[in-house]
């Protein structure tokens, strides 16, 4: 996931999704397939067994693996979903090409695709013209003209529906208390950096990160003509400094509850009357305005001060700058570098760019056109025998689940009923979805790119200000089918399976069950558990935010989450670099309940067929292998350090080591020992789901 502008497909809903990065997968090309069925099984080449297992499980795996893959320069971070991801990048490519240059008529899919790529590709159109879409937008000359603070929300209800983050967002949603109907939604936002900790935090990386960023924004303002002086620098970050320190953090931004607060527009007011927010809904062309729901009531409060406190200049600068921010990877290449050297090698570690139609896939990928690309890649790229597998091991799956459910001895029998009917009341999707979107009277030309953007935030905005008056569409997807990846969305219940994480070497049906659970099956249990971990547990059966937890049962699930909180914090990643155990509880939770219902399910299918040893490893050593396998990963250091700090998700390795030293399962088929490395002692052991 990019890091700005922010990607349209994480701006909406809660989704729990099973990865951070956006990759995809083709599977018939893949070299391994001609391979003898036992080698298929999984990579024992890439192990290395001079570690012991009892020490670092996931080297061991792994270890010359990682010393064959450095990171590529172009890359921050290398892994199984960036081998699969490079060969189903090539074939989107080709259909890209082919949609590209067929003249298809007017508003057809193969035209929107296919225009929008056009114009993405062509640099030298970009170059030659230079600013001049942006001047044709009016958008910086809006900004440079506010006065008073009706001009803030002149701009603001200018800047929303055109896709840039400016001041806060503004969204359309379902209503996560009443998931029947959509509501409006108020949150914070308007931030260059990724979160809050970037402004504050005291260590040498963010303040270099806080330096280069003001420069960042010093070299943009010149690439557009403007020359800013130091101080005028300070004012812009200065605002955003302020938005930052009113804002929550991740951590308590995971709190849902505590970001459902239903206002009408009269108490907006009241709260924060320097907005004149009648006028700014109006403007936006919210027409219902009955109930908005106001994530962090306390932000607003505090940015009604702020703008009254600000010089009115500073606003205005600084909205120009989220808009200059947000363009700055759609016009000229000497813009592009610049975005690049800031976002990508300061923060991400990268060294080279990617390619011109990589970086094409990547944004269509993260756009919302992306289900016309999916579209594409199903129509030759899909299985309905592997869907169909899939589904099955989804049922027996759920059938352990539910099991296991009955015979934990810390539930009540109350709560164990509710999540009973919880995992009973799941629903699914597999590979893609059974009604496409469709795009009418989307305009997307061939030849400005930067106005196509803006054309498809409009265009998409208006969308889901039509859906307020709609029934809600519980077949719409999140994902596109082409993405290796999968999602739990609690509002909807439903657990999400795109096309691209049904393939090697998550799934084969030709693979034995040992890797096929481990990889695909721990994907299916981690995506069923998310709807029981600190923040799915939140929603009931029907999804709508609602306590069904008795009190004292929802103590012992603190207690229990606790102390995989402590185990994950103390994991230091690099030198006084730590995981932050509250930050990445939810899939700490799904990742160890994932895999432990997914290993319980392999057992069953072991049932009443014969026992097999291969290269030396029994069937459950091999279950344990194949789980390591799939996060095998390197990474930059610069990266592994923004993931820390933005990234729900734990670094590969400790999803395994940290997932394994839990796993009694596990303990045994390696014979881990109290006192090894690969074993918690027995006070930290926790055993939730
Ligand atoms: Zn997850």
């Amino acid at each position: 996931m990019k890091i700005a502008p922010i990607s349209y497909l994480f701006l909406f809903l809660i989704i729990l999704s099973i990865l951070y990065s956006c990759s995809t997968h083709l599977k018939d090309d893949n070299p391994i397939i001609d391979k003898a069925l036992s080698e298929l099984q999984l990579e024992f080449e890439y192990m290395d067994t001079s570690i012991n297992p009892r020490s670092d499980f996931y080297q061991y795996c792994n270890g010359t693996w990682m010393m064959e893959n450095p990171v590529p320069d172009d890359k921050s971070k290398y892994s199984t979903f960036n081998v699969v991801d490079d060969k189903i990048k090539k074939h989107l490519r080709l259909i890209l090409l082919d949609v590209s240059h067929n003249g298809d008529s007017e508003g057809s899919d193969e035209q929107i695709l296919g225009d929008f790529y056009t114009s993405f590709m062509d640099t030298l159109n970009r170059n030659d013209k230079g600013t001049e879409p942006l001047d044709e937008t009016k958008l910086l000359e809006y900004a440079a003209s506010i006065e008073n603070s009706d001009g803030i929300v002149n701009v603001l209800s200018y800047h929303h529906p055109r896709g840039i983050n400016s001041i806060f967002n503004f969204r359309i949603d379902i209503d996560e208390k009443n998931n029947s109907q959509y509501v409006a939604y108020l949150s914070q936002g308007g931030l260059g950096l990724p979160n809050k900790g970037y402004y504050f935090d005291e260590d040498e990386r963010s303040i270099t990160i806080r330096a280069d960023y003001k420069q960042h924004i010093s070299n943009v303002f010149d690439w557009n003509g403007v020359s800013l002086s130091e101080e005028e620098v300070a004012r812009i970050y200065g605002i955003e400094e302020a938005l930052a320190e009113a804002s929550r953090s991740q951590e308590e931004n995971r709190d849902d509850n505590a970001k459902y607060n239903p206002y009408t527009v009269k108490e907006i007011a009241n709260e924060n009357p320097t907005i004149n927010w009648p006028k700014y809904f109006d403007k936006i062309g919210l027409k219902n305005k009955s109930k908005i729901i106001v994530q962090q009531p306390e932000y607003f409060k505090r940015l009604g001060e702020l703008i009254r406190e600000k010089p009115i200049n500073d606003w205005s600068l600084y909205m120009q700058w989220r808009v200059l921010n947000e363009f700055e990877t759609a016009m000229t290449t000497e813009l592009l570098n610049e975005n690049f050297d800031f976002y990508s090698k300061t923060m991400r570690g990268r060294t080279t760019m990617k390619e011109d139609w990589e970086r094409a896939i990547a944004t269509i990928t993260g756009s919302p056109i992306n289900e016309l690309l999916g579209k594409k890649f199903v129509e030759v790229k899909f299985s309905i025998d592997d869907k169909a597998k899939v589904n099955e091991m989804v049922d027996h799956i759920t059938a352990v689940f539910d099991e296991r459910i009955n015979d934990l001895d810390w539930m009540s029998e109350p709560t164990k009923n509710k999540a009973k009917e919880k995992l009973a009341s799941f629903a699914r999707k597999l590979g893609f979805p059974d009604k496409w979107k469709s795009y009418e009277d989307l305009q997307i030309n061939d030849s400005n790119y930067l106005e196509n953007i803006v054309q498809l935030s409009l265009y998409t905005f208006k969308d889901k200000l039509d859906k307020l008056n709609n029934a809600i569409d519980k077949s719409e997807w999140h994902m596109p089918p082409h993405l290796v990846n999968a999602y739990y969305n609690p509002v909807l219940n439903e657990i999400v399976f795109p096309a691209g994480i049904m393939q090697n070497p998550f799934f084969d049906a030709r693979f034995e069950d040992a890797v096929n659970y481990a990889r695909m099956g721990a994907v299916i249990g981690h995506e069923l558990t998310h709807g029981f971990d600190d923040q799915g547990s939140r929603y009931g059966a029907d999804g709508n935010l609602e306590n069904w937890w008795t009190s004292e049962d929802s103590i012992k699930f603190s207690e229990k989450t606790q102390k995989l909180i402590e185990q994950y914090n103390e994991f230091e990643v690099l030198d006084g670099v730590f995981i932050n155990g509250k930050l990445t509880l939810g899939e700490n939770i799904a990742d160890f309940g994932g895999l432990t219902i997914a290993y319980y399910a392999y057992l069953k299918s072991l049932e009443g067929t014969e026992r097999s040893v291969i290269n030396g490893f029994s069937n459950e050593q091999r279950f344990f292998i194949a789980f390591g396998q799939v996060w095998k990963n390197t990474i930059k250091e610069d990266e592994l350090i923004t993931r820390v700090k933005t990234d729900y998700h734990s670094p590969g390795k400790y999803r395994v080591n940290g997932t394994l030293s839990n796993m009694p399962e596990f303990f045994s088929a390696f014979n881990i020992q109290e006192g090894d490395a690969m074993r918690q002692p027995s006070d930290k052991i926790t055993k939730i789901w």
